[in-house]
């Protein structure tokens, strides 16, 4: 076994072969990914998967894969000390919007935005992806078509530090809907075709945009199936797309084996868009009894920002966001708390996801604590964005739970995250395919 040397320092990566590249966010970090053999030995596991941690087990992950997951007192070589940590799968966070900078205050921002502004947000935000631990994302949607999916190729050739990615391409969303980016006032023919990519007028066109995307390379369809809390006009659960129009788009999804995501807060379009096929709810804030029973019973995937009503409500108000975003937010919060707990009680599967992009990248892990505090036992929510989170991704074979042939992506915590579920907010250690990209214990 190589020695793995430890450098104590936040933005290093390690390589495996032994050189030492610093990466700060403003460079590319040219790292040569499944190189090499490393050990790691974990005070507690939660794999993921088993209903109970482990104590004192080795990981070794040879050429970005898991080999081996065995008692740290039959591993001879040498390994990475993490006795004192608990380790876990890389989180994995199903909602982000990474390929973009904050830019709510201000939504005409992106109008002109250019595209080294574009990238060079890319590169803040997927650093602060990865330090918070999140290895994988998807990435639902952006403004701008299309920046996400040239991050992605970015990280995928190690061009730059961030998480594996799915994408989302852009927003499926009807004229002066949540996803359009119309603002009252505004001379719609200034506004650059880039960021109206997916705005629709009727199912022709949503099928047609939704096969463009698809063709563009979207791993996943998202539809704005009711109103936005961050958006003018309408009303958050008001629907915006007919149940033909969601079906549409399911039916182009689906035959191209892509899964469709609905943006969904209010009942109504909750339970259109599950009786025309789509995958998962976003969002979910006034679910009514009949939406949850019908999500349960099909076992529809609920991914629920029940944090970032938080930030919204400080922050925004902090800031001057449009008092409209601070109402529809307010009305939004609580309401859709208390849905979480009837959602998870009847058994939707909940995957992790938090809109990240409309707070601060990085500020990912602080839901956990919300989702605890709201009913979810400490190991289902470490599920539901590790092997819960991968399954509906359909990454378990590669990532998700630290067990043999998947990616050696995991996160260590000092504590153990079963009893205090906050201490996943500080993650001090950060592995993606065998690379140590973060390593402050
Ligand atoms: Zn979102």
């Amino acid at each position: 076994m190589p020695f793995v040397k430890v450098v104590h320092l936040s933005f290093i990566i390690l390589l495996l072969s032994c050189n030492i590249v610093y990466a700060n966010k403003a460079q590319q970090a040219p790292f040569k990914p499944d190189s090499g053999t490393i050990a790691v030995h974990c005070g507690l596991l939660i794999d993921g998967l088993s209903k109970k941690a482990q104590i004192n087990k080795t990981i070794v992950i040879t050429k970005g894969r898991i080999t081996k997951v065995i008692d740290s007192s039959a591993y001879s070589g040498e390994s990475l000390d993490l006795s004192k940590h608990s380790c876990l799968p890389g989180l994995i966070d199903t909602h982000t919007h990474m390929a973009e900078p904050l830019g709510t205050e201000d939504l005409a921002y992106f109008y002109n935005i250019s595209d080294e502004d574009i990238f060079n947000s890319w590169i803040d935000n997927s650093r602060k992806t990865m330090d918070a631990g999140f290895t994988s994302v998807r990435n639902l949607g952006t403004y701008v078509g299309w920046s996400a999916r040239e991050l992605k190729e970015q990280i995928n050739k190690g061009k730059i530090i961030g998480p594996r990615m799915q994408i989302a391409g852009y927003y499926l969303t009807k004229p002066a809907g949540g996803g359009d980016l119309v603002i009252p006032g505004y001379d719609e023919h200034k506004i650059p075709k880039r960021v109206r990519m997916g705005v629709s007028e009727n199912i022709a066109e949503y099928r047609h945009n939704a096969e463009l995307a698809i063709e563009g390379g979207a791993d996943v369809l998202k539809v704005i199936a009711s109103g936005a809390v961050l958006a003018f006009g309408g009303v958050p659960g008001s629907p915006e797309m007919t149940y033909e129009e969601i079906k549409a788009v399911v039916e182009v999804g689906h035959k191209a084996g892509v899964k469709i995501t609905a943006h969904a807060h209010g009942a109504q379009s909750i339970k259109d868009a599950i009786r025309a096929g789509v995958d998962s709810i976003e969002h979910a804030s006034l679910a009514d009894d009949e939406a949850i029973a019908m999500a349960a019973r099909k076992q529809i995937a609920f991914s629920m920002d029940v944090y970032n009503g938080d930030y919204i409500a400080s922050a925004g108000v902090e800031q001057g966001w449009p008092d409209e975003f601070i109402r529809k937010n307010n009305e939004t919060t609580e309401a859709q708390r208390q849905v979480f707990t009837k959602a998870y009680q009847a058994g939707i599967p909940i995957i992790y996801g938090t809109d990240s992009g409309v707070y601060p990248h990085g500020y990912n892990a602080r839901q956990f604590l919300i989702m605890v505090e709201r009913g979810m036992s400490n190991m289902d929510a470490i599920k539901s964005a590790t092997s819960r989170a991968a399954h509906h991704l359909g990454w378990s074979d590669d990532v998700g739970a630290l067990t043999p042939k998947r990616y050696g992506d995991l996160v260590a915590v000092k504590g153990n995250p079963l009893v205090d579920i906050s201490i996943l907010q500080k993650v001090d250690v950060v592995i993606k395919g065998g690379l140590i990209f973060k390593f402050q214990p």
